[in-house]
């Protein structure tokens, strides 16, 4: 009994020597730089080598407020050149927490200007001009890219000037700054259109289906014999499965409607008209999961991964429902979507590998 005593006892002393101990200021500062170092000291994730090309998606989700999905946004990266695919609420921290040399963003194509794909335009701008980028940054996009454009200049123009003023114009160049509207128009009667681009990448636009938000396209990647496709939001359409023709990859949008109108019926009992009617809305312009998985099949690609999910998806019940139906229609090469997921397709293989970023 008195042995036990002395080592509660000598357990609690040794427990507040370490607080003690803690509180000097000696160690404090060391503590604090171990942390800084090895914080800092993480590498940044390998994308794609030299012959490769991959996915990351940087958002997965929707205009609701997902605390583990950020606002719809893919980056695509064709050897060292990174583009951006939308760039929703959210996005850029995640690029940011993972590591990715944002400098190194070679262009930004938004699938149509809906705010939950632009949110964080202005982020994206400065974060990649902060990291070093040295040229203006294009964005490609649908007639309309121009005004988007202009609003994030004007908006983020002050804060350029004081970013200027206060590191120096050799750190941050001014005239590296700005975002370069580039319209892309597909003519009429055509479904795609290439996107200015050189050294061996493809990128095609594609007209898809999104009423009112019109012109909306999807996009798709070709390098080194391997390719993926964004469809961006869409409903099911056939343009962009014939665009979407033997690619590797589809990252493909989604609305269970069943679910969807579940969530409208809770919204309207709990007196929420507002939400009710936004539920009623939206399955108008989205794609079915069963029916994106028909187009995956139709296109023949290899695999389907949903993003832009609706509606929210909390837990794997609501995973399960959302793929209701799916299976009957496409047994294998279907997955869910989630932040951090990147998909790396190496030069002239058919080999798709996948690992998930974490912070
Ligand atoms: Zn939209
Ligand atoms: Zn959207």
């Amino acid at each position: 009994m008195r042995k036990l005593l002395l080592g509660v006892l000598g357990a609690l002393a040794a427990v507040l020597l370490g607080a003690l101990v803690l509180r000097v200021p000696a160690v404090e500062t060391w503590l604090l730089r171990r942390a800084a170092d090895r914080i800092v000291g993480r590498e940044a994730p390998h994308l794609a080598g030299p012959d490769e090309l991959s996915v990351l998606l940087c958002g997965t989700g929707t205009p609701l407020p997902d605390r583990h999905r950020a606002g719809p946004c893919a980056l695509v990266a064709a050897g060292d050149r990174l583009f951006v695919v939308d760039v929703g609420i959210g996005s850029v921290r995640n690029l940011m927490r993972w590591r990715i040399p944002l400098q190194r963003v070679a262009g930004v194509l938004l699938t149509h200007f809906h705010s939950d794909h632009i949110g964080e335009l202005g982020e994206l701008r400065l974060q990649t001009w902060v990291a070093g980028r040295r040229e203006p940054l294009p964005v490609f996009g649908p007639p309309g890219v121009e005004r988007v454009v202009n609003g994030f200049e004007e908006a983020y123009a002050l804060d350029t000037q004081y970013r200027v003023a206060h590191h120096g114009s050799d750190f941050v160049p001014p005239a590296a700054a700005p975002l370069n509207a580039v319209a892309v128009a597909i003519p009429e009667g055509a479904a795609t259109a290439p996107v200015p681009s050189d050294r061996g990448l493809t990128i095609t636009a594609i007209r898809v289906h999104h009423p009112p938000a019109t012109p909306a396209y999807g996009y798709r990647f070709d390098y080194a014999g391997r390719s993926v496709v964004i469809s961006g939001d869409t409903t099911a359409d056939e343009d962009l499965a014939a665009a979407a023709k033997g690619a590797d990859v589809l990252v493909h949008e989604g609305l269970a409607p069943e679910m969807v109108a579940i969530v409208g019926e809770a919204l309207a009992a709990h007196g929420q008209a507002r939400g009710a009617k936004i539920m009623h809305d939206i399955p108008g312009y989205h794609t079915p999961p069963v029916e994106a998985a028909r187009i995956a099949n139709e296109a023949g690609v290899k695999r389907l991964v949903f993003t832009h999910m609706l509606p929210m998806l909390p837990n794997r019940l609501a995973e399960r429902l959302f793929l209701h139906g799916v299976r009957e229609v496409r047994s294998r090469g279907v997955e869910l979507g989630h932040d951090g997921l990147l998909i790396r397709l190496r030069g002239h293989g058919d080999g798709i590998e996948e690992r998930t970023l974490h912070d």
